[in-house]
């Protein structure tokens, strides 16, 4: 059979031929679509219409609803319409929403490990960490410990390398972190702790006002891009890089019995709209962190740079003893640790070749 008759073959017999490469379930979930209309609805933690993290999902239902031909139709609601912002998790998993799209590091509480889908201080970049949801366990491991909560998550985007943060002032040693009122969660937060800060969260409408008024000393939030937007940078006029925040990834995550009801097509193009949605997140996010990155460096009174040496030198030697901390209480964390940890330990040597060198070159 040549392209040509093959053609004309699928004109003559409708969708026989087209289906021709299907295996028999598949067929029958073909039909089992035909004018059906799938409706679910979809929270997020963040504000309506939040750039680069909001809009992203946004798209990514569009995108959906178009390649179903109209036969999947995902609602989004913004944090606070249906759900306050981090009552997503308890409401998909009871099944009162469909789905959710939020970061793993807000659920730390539930379970430690958790936070690791999310990302690690001093861990793998974005691009590595991806690799290790796709070719490790991180996907299979992800599934398995969120299907105790009945909850079944996807790739939902990625942050990109985020910043230290903003700080009132300068840090030139570990002692000048003692005491700080900063705001930071997850590991992140857990590791600043160790270095003498005073770790807090706030809700993102307060932090502006409490840096301004210097009832908080430092916070950070993502990179310049969605800092910028904040205005940290008119109260807090010292800019750190990171190590707290690598790399971060958001989740896409389904209510268990709301993914398993679904057909294989339409588990099928969820798959491919969430990695579509997790690599243009992390793109966009890249070239907009350029973009205001750029205006940041315009004013002089903000001083840009990395925490001194002797700071992440310590910061490193502490997060090595909140590891073996975690591990040893909770056999979850230990378990995914592993994973994660030998997965970046391939990696990274080819990082370090390839990416880390030509870096130091360019
Ligand atoms: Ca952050």
């Amino acid at each position: 059979l040549n392209r040509r008759d093959f053609l004309k073959g699928g004109v003559a017999v409708g969708g026989a031929v087209a289906i021709s490469g299907c295996t028999s379930s598949e067929v029958e979930s073909v039909n089992i679509n035909r004018g059906k209309k799938v409706r679910l609805r979809l929270a997020t933690s963040w504000p309506d219409s939040f750039p680069i993290m909001g809009t992203g999902v946004e798209r990514f239902a569009r995108r959906v609803e178009v390649i179903s031909g109209g036969s999947l139709i995902i609602k989004v609601y913004p944090k606070n319409r249906l759900v306050p912002p981090l009552a997503v998790f308890d409401t998909t998993s009871i099944g009162q929403l469909d789905i959710f799209h939020s970061g793993p590091y807000y659920w730390k509480g539930k379970n430690s490990a958790f936070s690791i889908f999310g990302g690690v201080p001093f861990g793998m970049t974005p691009d590595e960490s991806v690799g290790w949801f796709r070719n490790g366990d991180g996907l299979e491991l992800w599934r398995e410990l969120y299907g105790k909560h009945n909850l079944y998550p996807l790739l939902g985007g990625n942050t990109g390398p985020q910043m230290g943060g903003w700080f009132r002032k300068a840090i030139n040693r570990v002692e000048d972190l003692d005491g700080l009122k900063m705001r930071i969660p997850g590991l992140a937060g857990e590791l600043f702790s160790r270095l003498g800060v005073n770790s807090v969260l706030l809700p993102a409408g307060e932090i502006f006002m409490a840096l301004e008024r210097g009832t908080l000393d430092a916070t950070e939030w993502v990179g310049p891009a969605l800092d910028k937007r904040m205005g940290f940078h008119k109260v807090a006029k010292h800019y750190y890089s990171g190590w707290n925040e690598p790399g971060s990834i958001l989740e896409l995550t389904f209510n268990k019995s709301s993914w398993e009801n679904l057909s294989s097509e339409h588990k099928e193009i969820i798959e491919v709209a969430s990695n579509e949605l997790h690599s243009e997140m992390s793109q966009n996010f890249h070239y907009e962190n350029g973009l205001a990155l750029q205006e940041l460096q315009k004013d002089s009174s903000i001083k840009i740079g990395s925490f001194p040496d002797e700071v992440t030198k310590k910061a490193k030697s502490e997060f090595d003893k909140l590891i073996d901390r975690l591990t040893s209480e909770n056999s979850d964390f230990r378990r995914v640790w592993d994973s994660y940890s030998s997965y970046q330990s391939v990696v990274r040597q080819w990082t370090d070749l390839s990416v880390k060198s030509y870096l130091n070159e360019r």
